[in-house]
C-alpha cells in the first residue's frame, strides 16, 4: 500500500530513472503526483464515427492507419496520413512534422483529437489539421499479450484523461495514465484529510481519496461536456483544499504579525491639531474615514500592516502625510518610499510645501545624488535629525539606518514586489515599525485576498471635489492633424498636454512605431513649432528628468512628449490633455494609470487614444473599456480577465502563489468561502472543532504549503 508521502520511485512503473524526470517537474511524493491532473479528457466511450463528424467541431476519433507520406512543399514539409473506419476515411495533416515519418505503421489503431474541417481534395470528406494523437495498438509489435490488454482497457471504452507529456516526451500521456491508475489502486484506503470535519460538512466536500480518483478517472457515465465546462465535485474538493490552506496561512501570518511588539503612538489633541494645521484643503469623507482607520492602527501596540487602495487622483498623498505627522509628533522617524526618482522627488517637493511650515525636517535620498551628499543625508538619518525620509524604495531599504523608525509608507506598491519580503535595517531590540502600503492599481478582491490577505485594507473610494470626468476619444492616427490642432487650441487657452509613446527610440524591432525621441524632434519643428515642447523618457539622466518635470510643473513646457515614465504618480493639475499614440500597444491598467495624470484640475480634460496599424480584438476591448469607463476597479477586473492573475502584477516578483488546481478567475466563490472557513477555524474555541483538528490543519499547512506559498515564517 502506498501512502501520500511515499517517494514516487517506489510506485509501480516509475523507478529511480523516471523519478528523476518527475523531480524536475517538482514531483517527489505520491501526493505530488496525484496533483498532476489531466488538462482535458477524451470521450473514448462513444468515439465518433468518421461518417458523423461535422466541420467546425472538436472531435476525438479512433481509427486505423491506412496510408501516410511526407510531402516537401516549397514552404515546409507536410506529413499527411489517412485513417479509416470501414469505408469512411479521414485525412490528418501535420506541418513541419518530419519526426512523424517513422512513427506510424499501416494497421495501427490511433486516437486522434482536433478540429474537424471539410476535406479539400483527394476524396476525403473531412480532415483534421495538426491533431493530437495517440497510438493505441500496434499489431506488429511484440508486446506481452496480457499487458497489452490491460493497457488497452485504460485507453478506450471510457472517458480518458489526457496529461501533458514530461521529460522531453519520455513520459507520455499514456505513461501517466498507466502509472496514475495503478498508483490510485494501491493507495491507502484511508488517506489523512487535514480539513476539519465541520468545514468539510459545511462545504459538502467529497472524500479526499475519491476526489483524486475522480479527478483522474471520472466515473463512466459523466458527460464529457459537463466535465470540461464545470467544476466537478472532485475538482471543487481539491480547489477548496488548496485555497483553504492558503487562507489559513495568510491568516496565521496576519495573527503572528499582530502578536509582535509594535509602537503604540499617541493621538491626542496636540497631534490632532498638528494634523489639522498642515491640511491645505478640506479632506473628503473618504480621506477622513481612511485616516481614522490608519490612526486606530497606529494607536494599537501591534504593528500596523495596512494596504491603502485609492484610484489615481483620489488623494492618497495627503493621507500618508497625515500619518507621517502622527509618527513625527510622537518622536519617531518616517520613511516614504516611491518606485521612481521622479515620484520620490515629487513627493519631496509636496511634502516640503505641506509640512515645512510646521518645522519638520525632511530629506530626499535618490540614487543620482552625489555620493558625498548621500553620505551626509544618511548621517542625518542615523542621528535622528531627519524626521521624514523620502527616496526610492531600493535606496532606503538597502542602505539606510534609522535612529528611531516608526512608520514606513510605501507608495505605488505594485511596482515592486517587496511586500512579502519587507525589511528595513533596524536594530533588533526595536519595536516593529508600522507599515502603510499605498497602491493606485485597484486590486480585484480575489487578488487582494491572495496577495495581500495578510494585510488590512482601506479604500479611498471618492475623488476630491471639483473633478470633471475626462472625455476619452478613440481615433486612428490618420486623423492626427485634427488632434494636433486641438492640442494647439488648448495650449493657446493656457493648458498643457502630454503626448505619450510606447518606445523611446526606433529600433529594428519596432520599426513602424513612433518613438518618443523622433516624434519629439518632429513635433517641435513642425506641428508645435510655436510651442515649448519637452521630452521625458526613462533613459535620461535623473537630473534632466527632474529638471524637465519641474519646468513642466511651472508651466514653462506646453507639450511634454514622453514614454510611460509618467505613468505613476505625476501630478500637474494644469495639464488637461493626454494623447496616447499606439494606444493599442498598452495594457489596460497602464492606460488607466496614464490617463490618471489628467483630470486633476478644474478644466475639462481630454484623453485621445490614437491607434496606428492593426488593432487586435483584445486591444479593441481594452480601448473600448477606456472610452466606456473611468472606474479603476472595473478596468482592473477586465485587465485581470484578459491577462490572468500572473501577468496582472508581473507574476512571481509580486509573490503570486502558484496554484496547482485553483484558478482565481474561475474560483472566486471558493476563495471567499475558504477565507471565511480559515478564519473560523482560527477564532476558536469552536464547538464543532477539536483542538486536535486545528493542530492537524496547522501542521498540514506547515508541511505542505508554507514553501509553496512563500509563507515560510508561519509558525
Ligand atoms: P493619488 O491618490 O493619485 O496619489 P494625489 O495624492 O496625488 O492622488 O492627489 C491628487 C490631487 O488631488 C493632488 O493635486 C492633491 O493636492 C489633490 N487633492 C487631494 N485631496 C484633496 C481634497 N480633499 N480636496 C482638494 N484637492 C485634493
Ligand atoms: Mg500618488
Amino acid at each position: 500500500m502506498l501512502d501520500l508521502s511515499t517517494n514516487v520511485q517506489y510506485v509501480k512503473g516509475i523507478g529511480p530513472r523516471f523519478a528523476q524526470v518527475l523531480l524536475e517537474k517538482g514531483i517527489s511524493t505520491v501526493e505530488d503526483l496525484l496533483y498532476y491532473l489531466p488538462f482535458r479528457y477524451e470521450d473514448r466511450l462513444n468515439p465518433r464515427g468518421i461518417g458523423e463528424l461535422r466541420p467546425g467541431e472538436m472531435a476525438s476519433v479512433i481509427a486505423e492507419v491506412r496510408t501516410f507520406a511526407l510531402f516537401r512543399t516549397r514552404r515546409m514539409p507536410l506529413f499527411e496520413m489517412t485513417v479509416g473506419q470501414g469505408r469512411d476515411t479521414l485525412k490528418c495533416i501535420w506541418f513541419n512534422a518530419t519526426y512523424l515519418q517513422d512513427k506510424f505503421r499501416a494497421g495501427m489503431l490511433v486516437a486522434l483529437y482536433g478540429k474537424v474541417e471539410a476535406g479539400d481534395r483527394g476524396g476525403h470528406r473531412f480532415q483534421i489539421m495538426q491533431p493530437q494523437f495517440e497510438i493505441l495498438h500496434d499489431p506488429s509489435a511484440t508486446e506481452a499479450a496480457g499487458e497489452d490488454e490491460e493497457i488497452q482497457s485504460l485507453e478506450v471504452g471510457r472517458i480518458v484523461p489526457i496529461y501533458e507529456a514530461a521529460g522531453n516526451g519520455r513520459l507520455t500521456t499514456r505513461w501517466f495514465r498507466r502509472v496514475l491508475h495503478g498508483m490510485l489502486e494501491n493507495l491507502d484506503q484511508d488517506i489523512p484529510d487535514a480539513i476539519p470535519a465541520s468545514v468539510r460538512g459545511r462545504m459538502e466536500l467529497i472524500d479526499r481519496r475519491r476526489a483524486f480518483w475522480q479527478a483522474h478517472w471520472p466515473e463512466v457515465g459523466e458527460s464529457l461536456t459537463k466535465l470540461q465546462a464545470a467544476r466537478t465535485p472532485a475538482l471543487i474538493r481539491l480547489i477548496f483544499e488548496e485555497l483553504f490552506f492558503l487562507e489559513l496561512g495568510l491568516e496565521l501570518k496576519r495573527r503572528k504579525m499582530r502578536a509582535q511588539t509594535g509602537i503604540a503612538f499617541q493621538v491626542n489633541d496636540r497631534v490632532r491639531s498638528a494634523i489639522k494645521h498642515i491640511l491645505p484643503f478640506h479632506p473628503t469623507a473618504a480621506q477622513k474615514r481612511v485616516l481614522k482607520e490608519i490612526a486606530a492602527d497606529m494607536v494599537e501596540p501591534a504593528p500596523m500592516r495596512r494596504l491603502l487602495q485609492g484610484d489615481v487622483g483620489s488623494g492618497k498623498t495627503i493621507v500618508a502625510l497625515e500619518a507621517a505627522v502622527i509618527a513625527i509628533e510622537n518622536g519617531y522617524q518616517v520613511a516614504l518610499m516611491a518606485p521612481t526618482e521622479i515620484l520620490a522627488t515629487q513627493h519631496y517637493l509636496s511634502a516640503r510645501r505641506i509640512l515645512e511650515a510646521a518645522g519638520y525636517r525632511i530629506v530626499l535620498l535618490t540614487g543620482s545624488q552625489e555620493s558625498s551628499r548621500k553620505k551626509q543625508t544618511r548621517h542625518h538619518i542615523a542621528q535622528g535629525n531627519a524626521q521624514l525620509v523620502i527616496g526610492t524604495h531600493a535606496l532606503i531599504q538597502e542602505t539606510v539606518e534609522f535612529d528611531k523608525l516608526g512608520l514606513v509608507i510605501v507608495d505605488e506598491q505594485h511596482r515592486f514586489g517587496v511586500l512579502q519580503r519587507f525589511r528595513l535595517m533596524k536594530k533588533s531590540d526595536e519595536a516593529e515599525p508600522d507599515v502603510l502600503v499605498m497602491t493606485a492599481t485597484p486590486i480585484p478582491r480575489t487578488l487582494a485576498l491572495t496577495l495581500y490577505g495578510d494585510l488590512d485594507t482601506s479604500v479611498l473610494d471618492e475623488l476630491p471635489p471639483g473633478r470633471t470626468p475626462i472625455t476619452t476619444r478613440l481615433v486612428g492616427d490618420e486623423r492626427s492633424g485634427e488632434v494636433w490642432d486641438f492640442v494647439r487650441k488648448q495650449v493657446a487657452a493656457g493648458r498643457q498636454a502630454y503626448i505619450v509613446y510606447p518606445v523611446i527610440e526606433e529600433g529594428a524591432m519596432e520599426g513602424e512605431l513612433k518613438a518618443a525621441i523622433k516624434m519629439h524632434d518632429r513635433l517641435r519643428s513642425h506641428e508645435f513649432a510655436s510651442l515649448h515642447v519637452g521630452l521625458l523618457h526613462g533613459r535620461m539622466a535623473a537630473d534632466d528628468k527632474d529638471a524637465t518635470m519641474a519646468s513642466f510643473q511651472r508651466g514653462e513646457i506646453d507639450v511634454l512628449v514622453s514614454t510611460t515614465v509618467i505613468e505613476v504618480g505625476v501630478d500637474v493639475a494644469n495639464a488637461n490633455i493626454m494623447v496616447i499614440e499606439h494606444a493599442e500597444r498598452f495594457g489596460l491598467s497602464q492606460l488607466h494609470q496614464l490617463r490618471g495624470r489628467i483630470g486633476r484640475g478644474s478644466a475639462k480634460s481630454y484623453c485621445v487614444l490614437m491607434t496606428g496599424g492593426k488593432v487586435s480584438i483584445e486591444a479593441q476591448q481594452r480601448l473600448d473599456a477606456m472610452v466606456r469607463t473611468q472606474n479603476g476597479f472595473e478596468i482592473a477586473e477586465l485587465d485581470l480577465q484578459q491577462r490572468g492573475p500572473g501577468e496582472f502584477f508581473g507574476t512571481r516578483q509580486a509573490g503570486m502563489p502558484n496554484f496547482r488546481v485553483a484558478n482565481l478567475l474561475r474560483d472566486r466563490d471558493l476563495l471567499e468561502a475558504a477565507r471565511k472557513e480559515a478564519r473560523y477555524v482560527l477564532v476558536g474555541p469552536n464547538a464543532d472543532l477539536t483542538q486536535d483538528e486545528i493542530a492537524r490543519a496547522v501542521q498540514h499547512l506547515r508541511s505542505h504549503w508554507n514553501r509553496r506559498y512563500g509563507l515560510v515564517e508561519v509558525g
